[in-house]
Formats: structure tokens, C-alpha cells, sequence
């Protein structure tokens, strides 16, 4: 079975200028995959527009139009400068949404073996009704919620290890159970966008399922793998998952003009394994990684070379 490669040209017509969330990203990464010759290793998926009974499992109606009529109008930014807007933001966020849907259906159908999602714009800090930080729907959250109402599976982690905390997933389940959130990023007293602290847990019926690890600027490979495997991943193998998600950013490499966060591609590539082999044990290999952050552009296309490599290849 094959691990599906979701991408498709709306994702480069969210048009966002000078701003360092911009098509250049995935263009890079695109071309570093057709360099490698990687990309005919993989089911190649196009996508379509999330319906609104999807996006509506997280965000309000209301909100989708506040988000169709701002592009529309030729508004340049919706809610804060940080999210730039065009006529195709919309549509290319709905997309998104709908590769996501997409994605966790044929993964949970044993379709795919497991899949990533080459989009923009980026999903973990869009809030219930809120766009921030260049995220306008939450996609990782979509398909969350799409899993676990749409879909009967009981128990679904989702590891974020974008390198801000992904306060609008975070937010989308603090009181539930039946999906455990675990965020791995820059301490919030020092970098955007100032939530996700420890004690951070989530609340009522959620209270234990949200596990947040803020890392000190300047943390290093040693630091954050240290973490992962003496904190996180005992945590992940104790909640048994059935479904697992990545929010993979790769916005704490060393290189990223973003955060202070000094990662190489060594532990980006440990953490997916570690996490490809928690799948492998609890859920028949059930992942969906999408990307969020990462501004250096060849280190992004090398991180994410390196990350749908991991997920393809046969296990070890
Ligand atoms: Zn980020």
C-alpha cells in the first residue's frame, strides 16, 4: 500500500506577497522532490473543497463567510496583518480542509497506508471563529473531528511539533477525551503566539489529554529527543491511539528565520519514526502528517524530502 501525497495548484494562488507564508514553499518543495525523483513513489492526490458540514465540525458558518467575503472583497487581511488574504485564500483554505477529509477517509478505509499533505495555507492557530497566524480553517482539527464523528474511531493523537503551539487544535479539544493533543514548541514567553505553557492540560472531561512541552530558545536536537522519547512517547504508547495526526512544521530547524529553535533534520527525522513506529503498534499504521510552518526554504524542502521518505519506506 502506498503512503498518498496530497497537493494541489490552489495552494500556490493564496496569495500572500512579501509575506514569509508564500507559494515559494511548496514550489521549493516540489522541486526538491522532482530533483530526488521522489514524487512517483507515491499516490498523487489533487483535492477539493472541504463542504461546509466539514468545516463546520470546528468552525462556525458564520465564520466561513466572514473568510469567503474578506477574500472576495479584495480585503487585505483578515483579523490581524499576519493573515494576509487574496480572492483565492478561500477556496485554497477549503481545499485544505477537503485533502485533509480526504486523507483520514482513505487511510481509515486501508486505502493508503498513511499520507502527507502539501497545503496553505497552514491550519493549527485558527481558532473556533478566529483566523491567526496565517490560518484561516484548521485542518489538522477537520480531521479530527471528521474521524471521531464522522468516521466511529475512538481514540485519536495528534502531535504537533510545529515550533509555535497550536493553540486553535489545542483549543478545538481541551475538554474532550477522545482526542488526545500533544504540542512540542518554543516556550510561549518567548514566541508567538503565548499559549501553550505545561500547565496547559486540558479540562473536564479532557483534563489529562492535552499535553503541552514548551522548549527553552536555543533547544537542540539532544533537548528535544530527550523529551520525546523519556515524556511523549510513553505518554502517546499509555493513551493506545487509533488514528494519529502530525501538525509538522518545520519551523524549529536551526536555519528558520521564524523562532530560536535550533533543531537539525536529525530530530525531525528520529520524532516521525518514532511516531511511524507508535503507529505501526497501536493502529496499523493509521498517520496523516499535514505540513504548518518552515520558512528557510531549502531546509524546509529537505525536511520534508526526508519526512515522506520516512513515511513511504517499509518499516525497520
Ligand atoms: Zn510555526
Amino acid at each position: 500500500m502506498k503512503t498518498g501525497y496530497f497537493t494541489d495548484p490552489i495552494f500556490l494562488r493564496h496569495d500572500t506577497g512579501g509575506h514569509p507564508e508564500n507559494a515559494g514553499r511548496l514550489e521549493a518543495i516540489r522541486a526538491k522532490l522532482e530533483s530526488e525523483g521522489l514524487l512517483a513513489r507515491f499516490a498523487q492526490k489533487s483535492s477539493r473543497p472541504a463542504t461546509e458540514q466539514e468545516v463546520g465540525l470546528v468552525h462556525t458558518i458564520d465564520y466561513m463567510h466572514l473568510v469567503e467575503e474578506a477574500a472576495l472583497s479584495g480585503q487585505q487581511f483578515l483579523n490581524t496583518p499576519d493573515c494576509v488574504i487574496s480572492e483565492e485564500t478561500y477556496s485554497a483554505a477549503l481545499h485544505g480542509a477537503g485533502a485533509f477529509v480526504d486523507a483520514v477517509t482513505e487511510v481509515a478505509a486501508g486505502r493508503l497506508e498513511n499520507a502527507f499533505l502539501a497545503c496553505r495555507p497552514p491550519g493549527h492557530h485558527a481558532e473556533h471563529q478566529e483566523a491567526m497566524g496565517f490560518c484561516f480553517f484548521n485542518n489538522i482539527a477537520i480531521g479530527a473531528a471528521m474521524l471521531t464523528r464522522e468516521l466511529g474511531v475512538q481514540r485519536v493523537l495528534i502531535f504537533d511539533f510545529d515550533v509555535h503551539h497550536g493553540n486553535g487544535t489545542q483549543h478545538t479539544f481541551e475538554d474532550r477525551k477522545d482526542v488526545f493533543f500533544s504540542s512540542i514548541h518554543q516556550h510561549p514567553s518567548t514566541c508567538y503566539p503565548g499559549t501553550g505553557y505545561e500547565k496547559e492540560k486540558g479540562r473536564g472531561d479532557g483534563l489529562g489529554y492535552t499535553l503541552n512541552t514548551p522548549m527553552q530558545p536555543y533547544a537542540t536536537d539532544e533537548d528535544y529527543l530527550e523529551v520525546f522519547h523519556n515524556l511523549l512517547l510513553p505518554a502517546f504508547r499509555e493513551y493506545d491511539p487509533d488514528f494519529i495526526l502530525l501538525s509538522a512544521g518545520f519551523d524549529a530547524h536551526r536555519d528558520d528565520p521564524l523562532a530560536q529553535v535550533n533543531l537539525t533534520q536529525t530530530a525531525f527525522d528520529e520524532m516521525l519514526t518514532g511516531m511511524k513506529q507508535l503507529a505501526l503498534d497501536c493502529c496499523q499504521g493509521r498517520l496523516v502528517s499535514v505540513l504548518e510552518g518552515g520558512y528557510n526554504y531549502e531546509r524546509l524542502s529537505e525536511c520534508v524530502a526526508s519526512h515522506v521518505t520516512l513515511l513511504q519506506s517499509d518499516p525497520a
